[in-house]
């Protein structure tokens, strides 16, 4: 089953439920930048959005070309940056998500260190 309904009243406002139901039709409700698959769980196409790769606040057209899938996470750590191109935006995001994760994990290993030692 595609999306719940209910998320399509979470997708950007100036993007129509018919244009956002288009943009992720054709990237398969699949965040573009990460890969999450927003039919694998109803947790996951809760956070499918669609995202203006030039951002709207820059002037980014709501044309097909500047419009991908994507999740909440990767939304959010893309930010209102300027990138020259889908895949300079996409090089950023999967890098600032290496280095979320590099700290996430230090603080999993610092929270189970007690344990362990005892
Ligand atoms: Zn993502």
């Amino acid at each position: 089953m595609p999306l719940d309904i209910t998320t399509f009243t979470l997708v950007d406002k100036p993007v129509t439920l018919q244009e956002g139901l288009k943009i992720l039709e054709r990237d398969g409700y699949r965040c573009r930048y990460c890969g999450l698959d927003g039919t694998a769980s109803f947790e996951n196409a809760l956070v499918m959005s669609v995202d203006f790769v030039t951002p709207r606040a820059r002037k980014g057209k709501k044309d097909p070309n500047n419009l991908v899938a994507c999740c909440w996470s990767c939304n959010t750590i893309k930010g209102k940056r300027i990138y020259r191109n889908f895949d300079d935006a996409k090089a950023h995001v999967l890098a600032k998500r290496e280095e979320l994760r590099k700290v996430w994990k230090a603080k999993c290993a610092k929270a189970a260190a007690p344990a362990a030692a005892g």
